[in-house]
């Protein structure tokens, strides 16, 4: 008997993503996994806030008097002082559609929230206790984890009553083996600071590598997978039988692939060299590698549409840019072969690796030898759902899958409050 049965009819999951001055969020319902609401508040704590309401399942326009709004959406400019008053306005967006805070329907508030260090290998049930772990992850996340606890404190106090749920960005990590998580530095300077490997974007890895195994018809457990999740942050991961073995980033998300201003791998000794030569502050190294790096140091530009319109206009720089952000993901995929043995597949997810055929057929191009081959037609239809690009029969297929953080917290948090209750979507 289910110690839920007071929301056995409780079908919907709020999914809230809290950033520094912003305040993402999904209302999801766990039956069909279908989106209730979708929005964001902007700037909070500035002069001008902004929240974009919209219900995407709805199709129809819901806008009214004192607010505009495209595409069935409504949007509200105000002064949202801090996080409560950004809730607040959610909730009373929601409300106006019917589908407020309040509603029994309501099973649960899942949580993004980026560090969970070694500490947080599944989502976990908020209580004190758990708030006060995320806190001790502070230095290690020291922009992500103090933003995301003020958004589960700011919906606890909202909703005292209601089950609240963390998901972490790094727990799909936790599986990697010791060998792939620890760098080879003094063990007692590591263990004393914490220094390791724990990846991140764990959510979007996991629910790519399942979805990918379903689009070839398998069990998770059955199938290794690349995962290439490129985003304007990027990494790749290795999953073997649904577990990750290896991913590309690290004690933070700067080490890897060229991101789209984050270097990803380089010479450590090149900060040595910055603060002693250069003169260089830490905060200032720190700033170059992680905003002023990646394709927008290359370039200039950190979006793919725009590095592939100038290269299509001859643009050296661009074109030099997009070498190096290819030839590091097939270093990546090369070295994550050597790690699976077999694999088979290779996807791509995210904002570049759902829309940017040019960035597959260029990651993949020469791989042959790795099993890997493109269809250049289906790589160039675009489409919203999983699908193959690679030939029929190919020995590692090539897939896009689209990436859906939202609903796999959702299903995450709805499994943790009813775990006799089946996992939907
Ligand atoms: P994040 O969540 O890390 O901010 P996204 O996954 O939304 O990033 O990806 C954003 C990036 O996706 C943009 O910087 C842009 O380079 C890229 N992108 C989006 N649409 C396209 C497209 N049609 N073609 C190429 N790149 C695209």
């Amino acid at each position: 008997m289910s110690s839920y049965d007071a929301v056995d009819t409780a079908t919907r999951v709020l999914v809230l993503n809290s950033g520094s001055s912003s305040l993402k969020y999904q209302l999801l319902d766990m039956r069909d996994g279908s989106r209730l609401a979708v929005g964001m508040v902007e700037r909070i704590g500035e002069k001008t806030s902004r929240l974009v309401h919209t219900l995407p399942e709805s199709g129809g326009d819901s806008s009214d008097g004192g607010s505009s709004g495209g595409e069935g959406g409504r949007e509200r400019t105000g002064r949202f002082a801090d996080h409560a008053k950004a809730l607040e306005a959610v909730a009373d967006e929601l409300a106006h559609d019917g589908i407020g805070l309040d509603s029994p329907e309501l099973a649960a508030i899942g949580h993004r929230v980026v560090h969970g260090g070694l500490r947080f290998s599944v989502p976990a049930l908020i209580d004190n206790g758990v708030l006060a772990e995320i806190e001790r992850l502070v230095p290690l996340a020291p922009l992500h984890n103090p933003a995301n606890l003020l958004g589960i404190r700011t919906a606890r106090a909202l909703r005292p009553d209601l089950p609240q749920v963390a998901v972490f960005d790094t727990a799909f990590h936790t599986t990697m083996p010791e060998y792939a998580a620890r760098y080879a530095i003094d063990t007692a300077t590591a263990d004393a600071h914490r220094i390791r490997r724990y990846g991140f974007h764990g959510t979007s890895h996991a629910y790519v590598s399942r979805r990918t195994a379903e689009l070839l018809g398998k069990d998770p457990s059955e199938v290794n997978v690349i995962v290439l999740h490129l985003g304007n942050g990027a990494s790749a991961s290795a999953v073997a039988g649904g577990r990750c073995v290896d991913t590309s980033m690290g004690l933070t998300p700067l080490e890897g692939l060229v991101m789209g201003t984050r270097s990803g791998d380089i010479d450590p000794a090149v900060t040595f060299h910055l603060r002693r030569v250069a003169g260089m502050s830490v905060d200032e190294i720190d700033e170059l590698l992680n905003k002023k790096s990646g394709l927008v140091g290359l370039c200039g530009d950190n979006d793919m549409r725009e590095i592939r319109r100038r290269i299509d206009e001859g643009d050296e720089r661009a074109r030099l840019a997009f070498d190096i952000y290819i030839h590091r993901l097939k270093k990546y995929i090369g070295a994550y072969s050597a790690v699976l043995g077999r694999v088979d597949a290779v996807a791509f997810t995210a904002g570049v690796g759902e829309n940017a055929a040019e960035v597959r057929e260029a990651a993949v191009a020469g791989l042959e030898a790795l099993g890997l081959a493109m269809d250049a037609k289906r790589n160039t239809v675009r489409s919203g759902e999983p699908r193959i690009v690679s030939p029929d029969g190919a020995r590692t297929a090539v897939a896009v899958v689209p990436t859906d953080e939202e609903l796999e917290i959702a299903r995450q948090t709805f499994a943790l409050i009813g775990e006799d209750r089946p996992a939907i979507a």
